[in-house]
């Protein structure tokens, strides 16, 4: 293994140029900009191998076909390299790092996904600091998991949501403590970092056909019902409080059944950006389970809905996944 931390550019702001519609990825517009970071440095930064998605694409387009080809990347070459940067458009940033520690388990390396808001051409760009941050984390073994580098903070990449559509401290992971703050020295709370065990691995299958939806007063059951329609596999609804539903809409919870029944994996988490799912607490959460759907406990939606993508597409059965869903697997929950 050499001391180069592979690069991975997939894409956003951070390599974005103007054009007559707004920002946009251009391919090859971001290597230059890194390779003169890193010379200037004069050693203080490692040396870098620069890969590109093929093109780099704005995140609002990543699919999870995107997460699949990113992981790839990085599992093909995990055995090469100390550590890995993954650049990344900050819209859906969390997803991609969510679902990169489902796709990779035990990958033992440091995975550190960041990107910008202002692009990095630009005099005011985040994407320097961040850029730099993020190759100083990969280049040591101190945090081998995938994380989140944005601003001040590294965050764990499954408990990561994106808080500021503008500002430059645009992520935060408020049901779980940093795993590092960015500040004149990168301090490591050591105490939170999951420790390298196990085989790395490539999770293999396809992604599976899932969705999320946000309860609101008057969701209508019908349109719950179409939403849970086949192909539909798994479902993530983003419930009131600690975990609660329209327990007096027989409708609504008939939907919930009628999916659980035909093995959609149905699971709840909380909309509120603090706390957790507390089964039983309430009878209107009460129903929800007894309609079939499992607790989430304090999964973002985004880790929850990448980890069904992932466990459903691995061909399961219903039955362990509903469990796995409740179990830590990536540091994703507190049981
Ligand atoms: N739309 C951009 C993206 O997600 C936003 C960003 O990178 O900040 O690719």
């Amino acid at each position: 293994m050499g001391d180069r931390v592979l690069v991975l550019n997939a894409g956003g702001t951070i390599g974005m140029v103007g054009t007559p519609h707004g920002y946009a990825p251009v391919p090859g517009a971001l290597g230059p900009y890194l390779d003169w970071i890193v010379e200037m440095s004069r050693g203080e930064l490692p040396p870098i191998d620069f890969v590109e998605l093929d093109p780099p694409i704005d995140s609002a387009n990543a699919t999870p076909e995107s997460w699949g080809e990113i992981a790839r990347i990085l599992f093909e070459r995990r055995a090469d390299h100390p550590g890995f940067v993954v650049l990344h458009g900050t819209d859906t940033m969390a997803y991609t790092s969510s679902a990169l520690s489902f796709l990779l388990p035990s990958f033992g390396k440091p995975v550190v996904v960041t990107g910008a808001q202002i692009p990095i051409a630009r005099t005011r760009s985040d994407g320097r600091q961040n850029f730099i941050g993020a190759l100083e984390v990969a280049v040591q073994p101190a945090v081998p998991e995938v994380t989140l580098l944005f601003g001040e903070v590294l965050l764990r990449g499954n408990r990561a949501m994106k808080v500021d559509a503008s500002g430059l401290d645009a992520f935060d992971s408020p049901r779980f403590p940093p795993l590092a703050e960015i500040g004149m020295d990168i301090v490591v709370n050591h105490a939170l970092v999951r420790a390298a065990d196990g085989v790395p691995g490539l999770t293999a299958g396809t992604l599976a056909n899932v969705a999320a939806v946000r309860l609101f007063p008057g969701f209508s059951a019908s349109i719950l019902a179409n939403i849970c329609a086949p192909p539909l596999q798994g479902l993530v609804i983003e419930a009131y409080g600690a975990g609660n539903g329209p327990s007096e809409d027989l409708q609504f919870l008939a939907a919930i059944e009628a999916a659980t029944s035909r093995g959609v994996v149905v699971v709840v988490v909380t909309q509120c950006v603090r706390g957790s799912v507390q089964p039983g607490v309430y009878a209107t959460g009460s129903a929800l389970a007894r309609a079939g759907a499992v607790p989430g406990l304090d999964m973002t939606s985004e880790a929850a809905l990448t980890k069904l993508a992932v466990l459903l597409g691995q061909g399961l059965s219903t039955d362990t996944v509903r469990q796995m869903m409740q179990d830590d697997i990536a540091g994703e929950l507190t049981p």
